[in-house]
């Protein structure tokens, strides 16, 4: 009954009353999924060569840059033309924001992601919000959930606590008491918060989580730390979302909720990019975003690391063509087993933030070092910071205040990584705390994003 309500009446009701045409949309999408892959092809292509011709005709700075470049919208006869048009950056995005307009109407502020470096600011629109949405919700719809299930969100709240008037938070609440969804804060993950969201998990039925996958796992860990039983709450699925899910905490997860778990990838920039179904795929939404995976400036080949660019297909007010994510991925090879049509990608190997890099500049897996800290004895917990190519900090909770670290193995480890001598430097804390957005990341590199923004968008 509860379900009905909120699926029926005031999941589209609140849709409608933000102007959003989310489930018209929805509907759109649901019909693509048993399209043949040529006629989707098909469908996304002529999406493609829409959005770059809106975006020459309407705004400034892609005329300029299309111009600049020899090249017109109408050029675009197939995906390799792609390759001739220049790519935009988060520097583009930042000099340039209002000359990228290419409408004044309809404009909603926003901010770009990630906790290290300066947020940056652009405008999205109604029609982006509403394919991202039905693009989350179609995914959501793979693991059998509809817009009325229950379902935890496990997020930043307490920002809005603080930050918002006390009207506004409970008019917040209210609607996510409508939405039927309970925020659990990504922020507060004390032990006595811990065990208040585990009992909700527990006393809840058929519900779904949604949330940061490092606040997630720290949940899950706490769960599974006090054998707390979640067998019987019947969780459809965990979905994890913002930053990197290693496999080490797939299996926690999917232990500790006994629950399928699935992984998303978007951005502020390109909301909802890709899902990830139950038969494993990772599945891109290409009738409203369109993916490259580029090495350099080349295609990569299946299963080749390489940046993400992006183009968001349904942008209106400011266009958004070849953007360079600073994210790594490789497109899977072969098509996934539960038959949609749309393309995969094999994972994503790190966000810019997330990837430590060394000299070269090359970006390191830092999912090695990740597991050696994780099976060294005595540590509890960890974060590795790195400032430059050559040091990292380690910052360590202990199993207790006079524990012993072989720094020396560590050390030895992480050279074996990145190829050359590493110092390490480790730093006992009492806690790790959250990013300002409520993270709880295990890497931080203050190169990552220089190494970005600097080394490949040019
Ligand atoms: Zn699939």
């Amino acid at each position: 009954m509860r379900k009905q309500l909120t699926s029926r009446i005031l999941y589209p009701l609140h849709e409608a009353a933000k102007g959003q045409g989310t489930i018209a949309a929805y509907r759109a999408m649901m019909e693509r999924e048993s399209w043949p892959a040529s006629r989707l092809r098909a469908f996304e292509f002529e999406n493609l060569k829409r959005a770059f011709a809106h975006a020459y005709d309407n705004s400034p700075f892609y005329r300029r840059r299309f111009d600049a470049a020899g090249v017109k919208a109408r050029d675009l006869h197939s995906p390799a033309d792609l390759l001739k048009f220049p790519c935009t950056s988060k520097t583009d995005m930042r000099e340039s924001r209002d000359e990228m307009l290419a409408s004044r109407t309809g404009l909603i502020p926003a901010a770009t992601g990630g906790s290290t470096g300066d947020p940056t600011m652009f405008y999205s629109d109604r029609n982006i919000a509403a394919n991202g949405w039905a693009a989350c919700w179609r995914a959501r719809s793979w693991w059998g959930l509809e817009f009325g299930d229950p379902w935890f969100w496990v997020w930043a709240a307490p920002i809005d606590i603080s930050m918002e008037s006390p009207l506004k938070y409970r008019l917040k609440r209210m609607r996510d008491g409508l939405l039927n969804r309970q925020v659990l804060s990504a922020f507060t993950m004390s032990q006595e918060a811990m065990a208040r969201y585990a009992e909700k998990l527990s006393r809840s039925k058929n519900a779904y989580l949604y949330g940061y996958s490092s606040s997630l796992h720290v949940l899950a860990e706490y769960v599974l730390a006090r054998q707390i039983d979640l067998s019987h709450a019947g969780l459809k699925v965990a979905i994890t979302t913002s930053d990197m899910l290693y496999p080490f905490m797939r299996d926690t997860l999917a232990k500790a909720f006994h629950s399928g778990v699935s992984t998303e990838y978007g951005s502020r920039e390109g909301s909802f990019i890709a899902h990830q179904c139950p038969a494993g795929g990772l599945h891109v939404h290409s009738d409203r975003v369109w993916v490259e995976v580029l090495c350099g400036d080349r295609p990569a080949e299946p299963g080749e690391p390489g940046e993400i660019v992006l183009t968001v297909m349904d942008a209106v007010a400011q266009p958004l063509l070849r953007y360079r994510t600073g994210d790594i991925a490789s497109w899977a090879s072969g098509n996934c087993a539960c038959g949609r049509p749309f393309a995969c990608l094999a994972s994503i190997e790190g966000r810019s933030d997330d990837l430590l890099i060394a000299r070269g500049p090359r970006f390191v897996h830092s999912q090695s070092i990740i597991y050696f800290l994780r099976s060294t004895a005595n540590v509890e917990r960890f974060r590795i910071l790195q400032d430059d190519f050559d040091r990292l900090r380690i910052q360590v909770v202990l199993a207790r205040p006079d524990a012993r670290i072989p720094v020396d193995n560590i050390q030895k480890s992480v050279s074996d990584v990145f190829g050359y001598p590493v110092t390490i430097t480790l730093e006992p804390v009492s806690e790790l705390l959250p990013s300002p957005s409520g993270k709880h990341r295990s890497v931080i590199s203050a190169l990552g994003r220089a190494y970005f923004s600097q080394t490949v968008s040019r």
